[in-house]
């Protein structure tokens, strides 16, 4: 392919890539194909021979469309959002087509240099604590900056070995004859009950012990359980060093308490970590900062903006109020000569491949870029706000049903709620609605029983799809509480 054919083609794409999103409604959000239904649609090896662009571009609706989960669909309301918007969609090329790996400053001075400033914008934007930006409301040079990872999952562990290093460091101060193996077997991480599995993969990977704790009636993290944990291991011998704090919990959207667990942090040198993936995006709007009330107690502090940021995955942003320590972590071993550049040993410059665990790391901050910039931040507040209405809007028609209940405080786009009964009863709603090919979602669990979930998700949800789901879950009650197993095939799309 040269140039001129990738003119052509790129502009046939765009096409593809429009239509495909303006007639999202017309595909089932949820994929309906079984285990290994590739296998039998694709050859056993790749062609030998260059095959033409027409017959790869047949082969994208016959083979892998059928064997796609629409998550911009409507109807989709599983997990939580994934981002997408047509500006971050043209930066993410921009990306791509530069195609730079920027991990020292050198390697590509704008993509380093953008990266720090759109993450001080946003910072500012989010209304975080001033420490974590690169420099004060004066200009002046700080000891925090922000970083873009691929996930949250990277960015807990990331904290963690950051939090390690520190409290190894100075457990090996007080008794020089500790060895690291000797001093990270006392160290222990905390985090609510209901954590993100990250929290552990994160601490299993870093070697760090991890302790989850129970939670408050709105499961919420209570500076009492952590403090009461505090103390225990203290007792017995071991070394309190990690905290990760969920604003947002995955399973009910619940916000573990800053302003109670800060202090305790505090008091006790451990690391303090923030992990809003999903609600971080949600600070955007000055109505809903109080959640992060207490972040000016953290060490470092996450949200995902390729979830609910209209940022296309991978864009996960990290602030760190002291940048030394995570790149302490990071960078244990000298730096390869092929690595080391003159701009480095400056001191002047961040070379973010001493921020993260790979080396190479793409161009994001462009993406970002172009959302800030072509959105504005109120256009990003208007998407926030919009979801959470949209979200009240299900919410009432739950409330005024007797036979449902919600089971966690709504706070911002997630809705959790069961129908009255056996926990058979929900099970039965969830599959029933799932084979319906017309909506998508998925439950989490309270106390060993089923909870449904409606996330909003899709960029493109309004009144009348949550007006259809709503319609379609209470038609499938019906169906299931009076026995009756047919799929609610009366309702029919919300277009
Ligand atoms: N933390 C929270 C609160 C989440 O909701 C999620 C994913 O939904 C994660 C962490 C993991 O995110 P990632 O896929 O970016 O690792």
């Amino acid at each position: 392919m040269d140039s001129d054919e990738f003119r052509r083609r790129g502009k046939e794409m765009i096409d593809a890539i429009a239509d495909y999103h303006d007639s999202i409604r017309d595909r089932p959000p949820l994929a309906n194909v079984n285990p290994g239904y590739l296998r039998d649609l694709l050859p056993r090896a790749a062609p030998e021979q260059p095959e033409q662009w027409d017959d790869l571009v047949k082969d994208i609706e016959r083979t892998i469309m059928p064997g796609i989960t629409h998550w911009h669909h409507p109807q989709f309301h599983a997990y939580y959002p994934t981002g997408f918007s047509y500006p971050s969609l043209l930066g993410e090329m921009l990306c791509q087509a530069i195609g730079c790996i920027g991990f020292s400053w050198i390697a590509s001075p704008a993509s380093t240099e953008l990266e720090i400033i759109v993450l001080d914008w946003l910072g500012k934007a989010l209304g975080l604590p001033e420490a974590f930006l690169t420099s004060d409301a004066s200009g002046k040079p700080q000891h925090g900056g922000g970083v873009i990872q691929g996930t949250a999952s990277e960015t807990l562990l990331v904290g963690v070995l950051a939090a390690r290093t520190r409290s190894v460091k100075k457990l090996q101060e007080k008794n020089p004859s500790l060895s690291v193996q000797q001093a990270m077997d006392k160290l222990v991480a905390y985090a609510s009950d209901h954590v993100h599995s990250a929290f552990q993969k994160g601490g299993s990977l870093a070697g760090v012990r991890t302790r989850t704790l129970p939670t408050d009636d709105e499961f919420s993290l209570r500076g009492d359980s952590l403090k009461q944990a505090i103390e225990e291991d203290i007792k017995a011998g071991f070394v309190p060093c990690f905290v990760c704090a969920t604003l947002g919990t995955t399973s009910f959207c619940s916000f573990d308490n800053l302003t109670e667990i800060g202090p305790i942090c505090q008091e006790n040198d451990v690391w303090l970590h923030v992990d809003a993936a999903y609600a971080g995006s949600a600070l955007i709007c000055p109505e809903f900062r109080h959640f992060a009330n207490g972040a000016e107690f953290a060490d470092s502090f996450n949200f995902n903006a390729h979830k609910w940021f209209l940022t296309n995955f991978d864009c996960s942003c990290m602030w760190v109020k002291n940048r030394a320590a995570l790149i302490t972590a990071m960078s244990p071993t000298a730096t390869p000569a092929f690595l080391q550049n003159a701009a480095s040993e400056t001191g002047l410059v961040i070379d973010y491949m001493h921020w993260q665990v790979p080396l190479g790391r793409r161009f994001r901050s462009l993406k970002l870029w172009f959302v800030l910039r072509l959105f504005g931040i109120t256009g990003i507040q208007n998407h926030i706000r919009k979801h959470v209405e949209l979200a009240k809007r299900f919410e009432s028609y739950i409330v005024n049903d007797d036979r449902f209940q919600i089971v966690a405080k709504r706070h911002l786009g997630l809705v959790c709620f069961q129908l009255k009964g056996d926990d058979e009863l929900n099970r039965e709603l969830l599959k029933q609605l799932n084979a319906s090919g017309k909506l998508h979602l998925v439950s989490t669990e309270l106390e060993g029983k089923t909870v449904l979930r409606v996330a909003i998700c899709s960029a493109q949800t309004e009144e009348k799809d949550i007006d259809f789901s709503w319609q379609l879950i209470s038609q499938t009650a019906k169906d299931v509480l009076s026995g009756d197993e047919e799929e609610p095939s009366k309702i029919s799309g919300s277009d």
